[in-house]
């Protein structure tokens, strides 16, 4: 393992946080990204327009639809999707690329369709998958956010039964039965020294 970036004694490592709808992906990694220094949050590019309380270049980098394509043209993107067949959303690479030379831990919060791009270009990565205690809980979340029309929850339900399936795919499973104790799990994953 010796000199490549997953050396926990030299660099940071990525973790790729991912998991369906309203499971809660957004509440642990804002706990992270203040509990915790050595984690560093990823801000993506999106399409989509800002909800109210969002700030540009904090929650995301929101982006027109050709300056998102004039990134993905240039290669600037780690990876992309569309997600919920609506926005494009994707993680701009050299911020993630620097926050590992300089030893922090890079924490990518992103979708199925990303994490698996990830999983081709950096292997290295933790992956882990944040799960709802159950399915009526998930539904009950979305509902209870009360930021989405009822045809968008739809839309949004159904890719969550799609990403449910996927978790296999995860290294862990994470379940967020409440966000401090998940957010303080997912540290002691991201601590913890890698073995290969
Ligand atoms: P939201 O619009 O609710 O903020 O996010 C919708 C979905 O997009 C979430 O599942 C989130 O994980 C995903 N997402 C956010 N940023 C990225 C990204 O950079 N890449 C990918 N593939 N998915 C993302």
């Amino acid at each position: 393992a010796g000199t490549s970036y997953t050396d926990p004694m030299t660099s940071g490592r990525l973790t790729v946080l991912a998991g369906p709808t309203a499971v809660g992906k957004g509440s642990v990694s804002a706990y992270i990204r203040e509990q915790v220094p050595s984690v560093w949050p990823s801000v993506s590019a999106t399409t989509r327009p800002p909800r109210p309380g969002e700030i540009d270049g904090v929650h995301y980098h929101f982006v027109d639809d050709a300056e998102f394509e004039r990134m993905l043209a240039e290669g600037e993107l780690l990876e992309w999707a569309v997600v919920h067949g609506r926005a494009k959303y994707g993680t701009p690479r050299g911020p993630v690329l620097a926050a590992i030379a300089e030893g922090r831990s890079p924490l990518l919060e992103i979708d199925l369709q990303g994490a698996r791009q990830v999983r081709q270009t950096m292997p290295e990565a933790l992956f882990v998958f944040l799960a709802p205690p159950n399915w009526e809980e998930l539904v009950r979340r979305l509902v209870g956010r009360g930021t989405e029309s009822e045809a968008e929850r739809e839309r949004r339900l159904d890719t969550a039964r799609v990403e449910l399936a996927a978790v296999r795919e995860f290294d862990v499973v994470i379940v967020n039965d409440d966000v401090e104790r998940a957010a303080r799990e997912l540290v002691s994953l991201m601590d913890s020294p890698v073995i290969e």
